[in-house]
């Protein structure tokens, strides 16, 4: 299956992981950071890194936006160490930042390869 470039940064350089908790979960992994939720299997992760939900406005950066995955409104926000970052009850999570305010805006950030007609 064909994956899309990261709806985040554009990138088209992603890793597939497998991860073994609770059994195996597959999920594809961009170098800024992103990720998607994890799968069973490679093509169903390919398939969650594939959905793209648009998102019409950007009027208010320091909000977050739906996620370009699921289009839900509903992420939190994660902090570990000195790290900050959002995640989606998708699965899905935005780069790590140094502070909330560009956690936000990594998330926010939104590549203009975002299409739904491929
Ligand atoms: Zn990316
Ligand atoms: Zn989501």
């Amino acid at each position: 299956m064909k994956r899309l470039p990261c709806p985040f940064c554009g990138s088209s350089e992603q890793e597939i992981y497998d991860l073994y908790y609770d059994g195996l979960h597959v999920l594809v992994f961009c170098k800024c950071g992103a990720q998607a939720g994890s799968a069973e299997d490679e093509e169903e992760a390919i398939a969650l890194w594939n959905t793209r939900t648009p998102v019409k406005s950007q009027e208010i950066p320091m909000e977050s936006l739906p996620c370009p995955f699921c289009g839900g409104q509903e992420q939190e926000q994660y902090q570990q160490g000195k790290y900050f970052w959002l995640w989606c009850k998708c699965g899905a999570q935005g780069s790590h930042a140094a502070n909330k305010q560009e956690a936000i805006a990594l998330w926010n950030t939104r590549s203009r390869v975002i299409t739904l007609s491929e």
